[in-house]
């Protein structure tokens, strides 16, 4: 049996690590830097630098990286050895020494050339510049010291998602902490936004992985029949985990916790062959570094067991996608959750008054949610009756409405309490917990003291819904400030605040199915928007409202914000691109020739039994399979040279909203039309003239 509690954070240069090795003046110093943000100083980066370098070295690093979070989505990273000539380097061979400053910790130089920065390298300096974020600890993984850093270019633009991830928690730590004073707190300095994003994936056998070229290319399989048998019989869901899987997680669990990653819990989810892995929650820039660890591990340690991990939002047609449920709160430094509803009128109060100021967020930032989990894999997942809809919409349970429909009204509670609520003066009746979890089909759920924001798709990154919900609510919580801080009578000024804001904002609250069509109909009464897709939601990025909100949170400079709606809806093109190449691809090499050789076998065999038996000898099965794949083999020619066509015409010049539309109207429907042809083919061609594997032989392949 291993000692996990030794083994958990074994190769994280944390605090204890820190603690032990560092001289107790040096330690402080960067403490206090790490909790009031402020500069590193030189010499004791220097220290620091020297006793993270012994500490690597004895855990068997040779290396070092500044890991950082570049706008792909994913992480980069550029590894440099501690070795350096011994000596003054007069003298060659005189051999080496290992070597580490504290300029090479704080601060990094990165050629930003090569990753997408969205039109801001045309403005500004193709060099980028790499700063470690000593909020999140630095760790060993594969014989490196990963430093994380965020990565700016040399006018300070951030060309990462780390950046403004951490200014985004410094805008609602700026306003969170003026609403705490205005009730009274004095002791809290500081207010962290947490998060736990529980992680959905599929694992299937690498074998069948490498026989699919969609799968290799685009993370997805662009052909496939059902299955006879899906997710119907919910047997999968909480199933016992097979063997050759729970190796797998039981290894990750271990590299994870080695990491320091707050592995909890995992099970069998809903479709076949998929999986959930869940962290407990921590601060949301840390969350964010370990989500992204997570995701790789999965990666790296499924190809150890023969597996191959997809993180896709939708993998296969027909079967449930995966998403990341991205669970989010605010707590003070003290260890305060500011979404526990309090046992006093007074703490009641302020447990209100930050519920109403996520309820107007997600009302009046409905946008900017969509947009922050758009993406051309979750497009297949998200109003699929699987996940969220398009629509924003908060749950926020019956109790809680309740509660907030007696405030507004002036009337009592289901009659429980004698007097009408009264902010500030009455007890919030007691909700149970668990009664608020229940509804699992809202894309923005209060789950008794946190949000549950459920529409993030399974290969996100989450700092971006993480900055988008943290700047939002930061606005409103400024505008709840700027509104109380001069009041005369702050209960009654209060009280009045909080029925108005319900008032006004309680549009977006629906407790009800949200993969229903009537409550699709109901939005639309109440006004909601509906972006169906990423190219309906990605424009809303540069809108006024939007660019103003982020401007004046500093979270993103106009320029940021254009660069990022550049680089999704480059993506955008890309990634369908390399799907209608991938898709031609496997028609013309693996697809026709399947068709082609069970026509073959059938003609073949026709003549044969007209040569042995004339008319005398029944032909009907053979022809009749002849006859619907040659009609099925014109068709799929016919939509091939649709989708080729199309592929030419992508490449005329065209802005990049006219591209991104012709992609998803023309480009995708294509592709559509020709993968319900090949679908139909697969389920009458002869398995062995099919090369690829089908989905029952991919979903049921690991035992
Ligand atoms: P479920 O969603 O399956 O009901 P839980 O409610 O127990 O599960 O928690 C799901 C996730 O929410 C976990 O990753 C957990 O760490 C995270 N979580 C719990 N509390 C908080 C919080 N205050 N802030 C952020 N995440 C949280
Ligand atoms: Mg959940």
């Amino acid at each position: 049996m291993k000692d996990i509690t030794s083994l958990f954070g074994s190769m994280v240069f944390n605090d204890n690590v820190m603690k032990e090795r560092l001289p107790k003046k040096i330690y402080e110093a960067l403490k206090k830097s790490m909790v009031q943000g402020t500069h590193l100083e030189l010499d004791v980066a220097n220290v620091v630098a020297a006793a993270m370098k012994d500490w690597a070295v004895e855990n068997g690093a040779t290396h070092f990286t500044h890991w950082f979070h570049p706008m792909t989505g994913t992480t980069a990273e550029k590894h440099d050895s501690f070795i350096s000539r011994a000596g003054d380097g007069s003298e060659l061979g005189s051999g080496i020494i290992m070597e580490f400053s504290g300029k090479e910790l704080v601060r990094g130089e990165s050629d930003a050339s090569s990753f997408p920065s969205g039109g801001l390298r045309a403005t500004f300096e193709a060099r980028g510049y790499t700063v470690w974020d000593i909020t999140s600890y630095a760790f060993i993984k594969d014989g490196s010291l990963y430093i994380p850093t965020a990565f700016c270019s040399y006018s300070g633009e951030a060309l990462d998602k780390k950046t403004p991830l951490l200014r985004s928690m410094e805008a609602i730590n700026k306003q969170a902490i003026r609403i705490l004073r205005l009730f009274g707190d004095t002791v809290t300095q500081h207010v962290i936004t947490t998060a736990g994003p529980e992680q959905e994936y599929f694992l299937i056998d690498k074998e069948m992985f490498y026989k699919r070229p969609d799968l290799v290319y685009t993370g997805r399989t662009l052909f496939g029949a059902r299955p006879p048998k899906g997710q119907e019989l919910d047997d999968h869901y909480f199933g016992a985990i097979k063997p050759r899987v729970s190796a797998f997680m039981k290894e990750l669990d271990e590299e994870l916790w080695k990491l320091g990653v707050l592995a909890k819990t995992k099970h069998n989810e809903t479709a076949p062959a998929q999986h959930e892995l869940a962290p407990i929650f921590t601060t949301a820039n840390i969350a964010a570094d370990h989500n992204q660890l997570t995701m790789e591990l999965m990666k790296s340690i499924a190809n150890k067991h023969g597996l191959a991990c997809l993180l896709h939002e939708k993998p296969f047609a027909g079967v449930n996608g995966s998403g990341k449920h991205n669970n989010w709160s605010i707590s003070t430094d003290t260890g305060i959750n500011l979404f526990e509803p309090g046992e006093t009128p007074h703490d009641n109060a302020q447990f209100l008054i930050f519920l109403l100021a996520v309820i107007k967020a997600v009302d009046e930032y409905q946008d900017l949610l969509r947009l922050s989990v758009a993406s051309a894999g979750n497009d297949h997942r998200l109003g699929a009756n699987e996940a969220p809809p398009a629509i924003v919409s908060m749950f926020l349970g019956d109790e809680l409405t309740e509660i907030f429909e007696a405030i507004e009204s002036g009337s009592s509670y289901q009659n429980k309490e004698k007097q009408p609520m009264q902010i500030g003066v009455s007890v919030l009746p007691h909700f149970p917990k668990d009664t608020t979890d229940r509804n699992r089909t809202s894309p923005f759920a209060f789950t008794g003291n946190k949000f549950e924001f459920r529409m993030v798709g399974s290969a996100f990154s989450i700092a971006g819904p993480n900055i988008v919900i943290n700047t939002i609510v930061a606005e409103v919580l400024r505008q709840f400030a700027d509104t109380l801080a001069n009041s005369k009578d702050f209960t009654n000024d209060l009280a009045v605040l909080i029925k108005k804001t319900f008032n006004e904002h309680k549009r977006i609250i629906f407790n009800g199915n949200n993969y229903s069509d009537e409550w699709i109909a109901e939005a639309q009464k109440r006004g909601l928007s509906n972006l169906k897709t990423t190219v309906d939601a990605l424009p809303e990025y540069t809108s006024k409202k939007n660019v103003e909100l982020f401007n004046k949170h500093n979270v993103f400079s106009e320029a940021e914000i254009h660069s990022r709606y550049e680089i999704l809806m480059e993506a955008y093109c890309k990634t369908l691109h390399i799907e209608a190449l991938t898709m031609v691809d496997m028609v013309k090499t693996g697809i026709t020739s399947a068709s082609v050789d069970y026509q073959r076998e059938l003609v073949d065999l026709l003549r044969q039994k007209k040569a042995y038996g004339g008319t005398t000898i029944d032909c009907s099965l053979e022809e009749h399979f002849l006859y619907t794949i040659s009609r099925l083999s014109a068709s799929l020619y016919e939509n091939l040279v649709v989708l080729e066509k199309a592929i030419i015409e992508s490449k005329e010049e065209r802005d990049i909203l006219s591209q991104a539309h012709f992609y998803r109207d023309t480009i995708l429907s294509a592709m559509s039309q020709l993968r319900f042809v090949v679908d139909e083919l697969e389920t009458i061609i002869a398995r062995k003239y099919w090369t690829f594997p089908t989905y029952a032989e991919i979903l049921y392949s690991v035992v």
